[in-house]
């Protein structure tokens, strides 16, 4: 929560204020993300408008996460800029005749914010800022090779990597495989013909 009671409403003030937080659950996407608790730091630029404080920052942690090709650990800086209105709660009474009446103006209206007895949360703006931020893909390096489809080292580590033996035990499988379905099949037809050979004997 911050504070704007030392900001005031007169429009055109403004103030700049930093602060370290500690970082909130789940605040990432699944393969990267800010770990719990690890220190964010906010800087703030606020400034009192017609309708409430427009709110301008810069959000700095450390992200956690692994790479998607090669599952390696990943470590990266997170840099996530916003900016967002939290409007007086009286303000609230002016704005929402004009923006209900439309029925498709729920999902394509962007959410509202509000001061609280002149406090705001920042943590919904901050997560929707870092999760914008976050590279979808992460990779531990720039073309990342990933895994072996054969025995899954990491290509990275041994870029020479490669598996003769394995082609022959696949090729001798394959041959091995079409021998018993030959075989099979022979075996079938023999028994047939067996069969019809019995029966016409007797
Ligand atoms: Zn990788
Ligand atoms: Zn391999």
């Amino acid at each position: 929560m911050f504070d704007t009671r030392e900001l005031g409403r007169r429009p055109g003030v403004h103030k700049r204020l930093s602060r370290t937080v500690e970082a909130p659950k789940n605040l990432g996407i699944e393969v990267i993300g800010v770990p719990l608790g690890a220190e964010v730091e906010i800087d703030l630029r606020l400034e009192a408008v017609m309708e409430g404080v427009l709110v301008t920052g810069t959000g700095r942690a450390p992200l956690k996460g692994e790479c998607v090709r090669c599952l390696e650990p990943l470590e990266q800086q997170c840099e996530a800029e916003f900016q967002e209105l939290f409007s007086y709660p009286d303000a609230d009474d002016r704005s929402r005749p004009a923006d209900t009446g439309d029925d498709a103006e729920d999902e394509d209206a962007e959410e509202m914010f509000f001061l609280e007895n002149d406090l705001f949360d920042l943590e919904p703006v901050l997560r929707d800022a870092v999760v914008l931020s976050l590279p979808m893909q992460p990779v531990c390096q720039e073309g990342c090779p990933g895994l072996c489809a054969e025995c899954g080292a990491r290509l990275a580590d041994d870029p020479d990597h490669h598996h003769e033996d394995a082609v022959d035990i696949r090729w001798a499988a394959l041959q091995g495989l079409a021998g018993t379905i030959r075989d099979g099949e022979k075996d079938d037809h023999d028994g047939v013909v067996r069969d019809v050979g019995e029966k016409q004997e007797k």
